[in-house]
């Protein structure tokens, strides 16, 4: 496949459908670092490259880098050739990074679960500073908080802390005790729910649950891993869809709490269809990029 000159592309005589390292210089100091971070759950979707293509254009308007990172932590969901096809498709649409799991870069390896132990010491701080607790609630017990909280049409939701404050010993004389605990998030009564968005200025998002950071399975979920390297990988601006605004301020919290400055967040509004619903791809056939290799759209096209 042959590109005539893409507009993002920063190498137009490059004749390979393949990610390439970018031709730019080294970032110059203060430059700006995006990336961006999807999970490799299925056919990868329209959105990605949609959100990529900011970040790319933005990068090197500003001289600075674009990075892949792949965000693997789900392992329920997780789906093998999901990743390939990330390369495959972003590669085919001329959306190019600079660092990735592919192409390697300073800050690897990109893909999160080769990170797992760099995230265990920043929850165990959490810990330790009393922002984060074990919770040893079984499925079957936080199933039934939810069932019989539907049937007496409570308006709570989220944890009901039965942990918070015990010992495993003390937990596990009560019912709904597992042997592998989960970590939770402790959010403060007094969270800050508001954060500034470089599109949307002011933004309120509603208060969270404790979320759970630190799975059974050792695994760190999205919003620990996202925070610990988003910054270890020294992102300074995060460029994603509206449907993170009511993750922000968790990320906000786990910021403050690990004492690290937090990137600026922009919110892009999401692809829709001419209806205003969501881009789904259990329903829109065309929210899978493969869709359009399929149909044989050129990737200017797109
Ligand atoms: N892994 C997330 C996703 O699948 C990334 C969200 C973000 O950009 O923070 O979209």
């Amino acid at each position: 496949m042959m590109y005539a000159s893409h507009p993002l592309g920063p190498d137009p005589t490059s004749a390979t459908s393949a990610p390439t390292p970018s031709t730019l210089g080294e970032t110059s100091p203060g430059a700006v670092r995006l990336r961006v971070a999807p999970s490799p759950t299925g056919d990868p979707h329209v959105g990605t490259a949609y959100m990529a293509m900011f970040d790319l254009a933005f990068a090197r308007q500003q001289g600075g880098k674009f990075v892949l990172r792949i965000e693997d932590t789900d392992r329920a969901r997780f789906n093998e050739t999901s990743e390939q096809q990330l390369y495959d498709t972003l590669g085919w649409l001329g959306l190019r990074w600079d660092e990735g799991p592919d192409v390697g870069g300073p800050y690897a390896p990109y893909r999160q679960s080769e990170r797992l132990e760099t995230y265990r010491p920043y929850v165990d701080k959490l810990i330790e500073d009393g922002h984060a607790y074990y919770c040893w609630c079984s499925q079957e017990r936080l199933a039934q908080l939810r069932a019989d909280r539907a049937a007496a049409k409570s308006p709570q939701t989220g944890y009901d802390r039965m942990c918070l404050g015990m010992t495993k010993e003390e937990r596990a004389k009560l019912p709904g005790f597992t042997e592998n605990p989960v970590v939770r998030m402790r959010v403060p009564d007094d969270v800050e729910l508001g954060f500034d968005d470089l599109i949307r200025g002011h933004v309120n998002a509603p208060r969270p649950d404790d979320q759970v950071i630190l799975k059974a399975d050792g695994f760190p979920t999205y919003h620990m891993a996202v925070v610990v390297d988003d910054h270890l990988m020294g992102i300074d601006t995060v460029v994603r869809g509206e449907e993170w605004i009511s993750s922000t301020p968790k990320h906000v919290l786990l910021y403050q709490w690990l004492g690290l400055t937090p990137p600026k967040f922009a919110h892009m509004p999401l692809l829709r269809n001419t209806n205003k619903s969501k881009i789904s791809k259990r329903k829109n056939p065309e929210a899978r990029l493969t869709w359009f290799q399929e149909q044989g759209y050129l990737p200017e096209a797109v």
